[in-house]
């Protein structure tokens, strides 16, 4: 019997993915997807959707590490099945090229993508304000097919699903044992987490056919990535800006560094530009809290933050606010609601 109720805030990649976690492995819960905003109008849906990441600086590298392979092993499981095409996830392989040579040749991620190596000096020819570069296959999850996606597997594991903005936590404890936070941006608001900022990206969409291999300059503003239907070309990071509005210098300015990367974008058709708002935090929050609600207590957990790395880290951060619910579950078995 569903005994627990859990109501997970936030239908972005990291809503749906941590969702879906909890509702496929703990059979006594019931769980909710509370939301304002689903495919396609989130943040998720419209980044490139590439996996590879930073480090954060305060997370221990082995928690990081283990966030990025259980998310590349999950969906590299769904890259190479018959679900491939309706989910929107499929193998990438291109370049990052620096103009310095980095002091860590070898990120902490390397060692779960594929074929990664150094860039040879015939690759490196066509890029000749660059000094070094990796060369690897990884992998692209497209949003506006995964999400949905995602969602018809919380729907086949007995979720639900409501449009609605949630104001307070509080008030939401009154009908749920357990919450989940996965508001991304909203968080800053929502639980007054004034660490939680928007970093403003800008793509263009590009038809270019053409282009199979991606290209990223190693300093994360420069981004050529080919995918299924068209390709993302960015980009920028703008920190505290909360413009959604697409500037035209902004596209100007991706158009004419990617071209130097990849001349014949000059060739490509425009098909449209974007702008999303990253959930911008020095490191992700993945933890737990009580809330005392009318004389009860209420299991709260936090699941956001990602910045630039959502996707990257989704499955794995899910993976690890499922085991906060199922471990607190156990510490403190819920009391019935009155
Ligand atoms: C240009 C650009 C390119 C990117 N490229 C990549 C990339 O290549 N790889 C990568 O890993 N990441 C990339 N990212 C980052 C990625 O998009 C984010 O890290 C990710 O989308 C965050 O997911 P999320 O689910 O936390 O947030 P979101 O997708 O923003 O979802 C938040 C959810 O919370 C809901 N919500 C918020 N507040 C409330 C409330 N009060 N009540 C109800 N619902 C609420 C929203 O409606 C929404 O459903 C990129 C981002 C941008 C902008």
């Amino acid at each position: 019997m569903k005994n627990v109720k859990v109501a997970v805030v936030g239908a972005g990649v990291v809503g749906l993915s941590t969702a879906v976690c909890i509702a496929e492995v703990l059979p006594y819960c019931s769980v909710t997807i509370i939301a304002d905003k689903f495919s396609p109008d989130t943040t998720s849906d419209g980044a490139a959707g590439i996996l590879f990441a930073s480090e954060f600086p305060d997370i221990p590298l082995e928690r990081q590490q283990h966030w990025f392979k259980d998310t590349f092993d999950h969906l590299y499981t769904i890259a190479v099945s018959s679900q491939a095409s309706e989910a929107g996830v499929l193998l990438s392989s291109g370049y990052q090229i620096f103009k310095e040579i980095p002091s860590d040749k070898t990120p902490f991620w390397s060692k779960y993508v594929l074929g990664f190596r150094p860039m040879t000096d015939r690759e490196m020819k066509r890029f000749p304000d660059h000094k070094f570069g990796q060369a690897f296959t990884t992998i692209k999850c497209e949003c506006s097919s995964y999400l949905p996606w995602l969602e018809k597997r919380l729907r086949k594991a007995g979720g639900q699903i409501i449009r609605e903005t949630v104001k307070d936590f509080q008030q939401l404890g009154r009908s749920y044992d357990v919450i989940v936070n996965c508001s991304g941006l909203g968080s800053r608001s929502l639980v007054g987490d004034a660490e939680v900022y928007p970093v403003r990206g800008q793509v263009l969409k590009v038809h270019a056919p053409w282009l199979k291999n991606f290209i990223r300059d190693g300093d994360g503003k420069t981004y050529i990535y080919p995918g299924s239907s068209y390709v993302t070309a960015g980009g920028t990071r703008q920190a505290d800006d909360w413009c959604l509005e697409v500037n035209k210098m902004d596209s100007e300015g991706i158009l004419e560094r990617c071209s130097r990367l990849e001349p014949s974008l000059h060739g490509g058709q425009i098909l449209g530009e974007w702008v999303g708002l990253r959930p911008g935090r020095k490191n992700p929050r993945v933890e737990r809290e009580w809330m005392q609600v009318k004389g009860r207590q209420v299991l709260l957990v936090h699941n956001y933050g990602h910045g630039g790395w959502g996707i990257t880290l989704s499955w794995g951060t899910a993976l690890d606010a499922l085991g906060l619910v199922r471990q607190s579950l156990h510490e403190r078995p819920p009391k019935a609601r009155l």
